[in-house]
């Protein structure tokens, strides 16, 4: 294990709390928000434990590519064929909130731009 295991989506890796799985592979899962912001939103994560987006290193270069195929992949198996939003939030202000990089896919409605 290469992450804390203390942290909630360490704990879903480890099946230790329940989640609705779309897809896992060797190097991510990925699993429905448990609050989702849209009709479709989807938490892909890898299971290697790097806690956020600004700690990824030039070693993770083709671990962060599959994070966003497989984001992409989710997308379309959720039918948002017309688009879709991925966002990565890295550190407090920008409302990262769990410890564990993760990729939010959202859609099924019409999203604003600029985010809050
Ligand atoms: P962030 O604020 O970017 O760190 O995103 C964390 C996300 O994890 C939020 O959208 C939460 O709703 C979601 N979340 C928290 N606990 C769970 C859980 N047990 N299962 C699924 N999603 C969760």
């Amino acid at each position: 294990m290469n992450y804390d295991p203390d942290n909630l989506f360490a704990k879903i890796l480890e099946g230790e709390i329940p989640c609705n799985s779309v897809y896992e592979d060797e190097h991510c899962m990925a699993f429905r928000d448990i609050n989702p912001q849209a009709p479709s939103h989807i938490l892909v994560i890898p299971r290697k434990g790097i806690p956020q987006l600004s700690q990824a290193g030039e070693e993770d270069k083709e671990l962060l590519g599959h994070l966003i195929l497989v984001a992409n992949k989710v997308a379309q198996a959720d039918g948002l064929d017309e688009g879709y939003r991925v966002v990565v939030n890295c550190g407090e202000p920008a409302g990262q909130t769990v410890f564990h990089l993760h990729v939010h896919v959202l859609g099924g409605r019409a999203l604003d731009w600029p985010p809050g």
